[in-house]
């Protein structure tokens, strides 16, 4: 698990130093993350990936569409945390997965620069992390 988990995190700084995916580095995230990944690629895809910024501090959450018909959206860490059912029933409870997709999405669309940036005041940002 640690092991897969450091060739990710090799692979997420490589991207986000050029901006760009190869075929390669697709490759070991898809082999890595299976359909999670490419769960994720979609929701990159539609412009799924909010990244919601405090100002000044700069301090930053993720808000991330799901793929139901409810469209529902959910705030998320990319490495620790996120609001979905399957993060607590897939990865904190059974440990079977390294993250959930809304994650991957948004270290995706961060790496790649695709977040629809959406900038608040660091109030507003601590209001809404309040409720979650
Ligand atoms: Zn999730």
């Amino acid at each position: 698990m640690s092991a897969c988990n450091s060739i990710a995190e090799a692979v997420w700084k490589d991207i986000k130093s050029t901006r760009s995916v190869t075929h390669d580095q697709l490759s070991i995230l898809h082999f890595l993350f299976g359909k999670n990944f490419e769960r994720a690629t979609r929701i990159v895809d539609q412009r799924g990936v909010k990244r919601i910024s405090g100002e000044p501090s700069g301090r930053c959450v993720f808000q991330v569409v799901g793929e139901s018909r409810r469209k529902e959206e959910y705030f998320c860490f990319a490495e620790h945390y996120c609001a979905c059912y399957s993060f607590f029933y897939d990865i904190v409870n059974r440990g079977e997965q390294l993250c959930c997709k809304h994650q991957l999405a948004a270290r995706l669309a961060a790496s790649v620069g695709a977040c629809v940036e959406v900038n608040v005041s660091d109030e507003q940002l601590a209001i809404l992390l309040s409720k979650l």
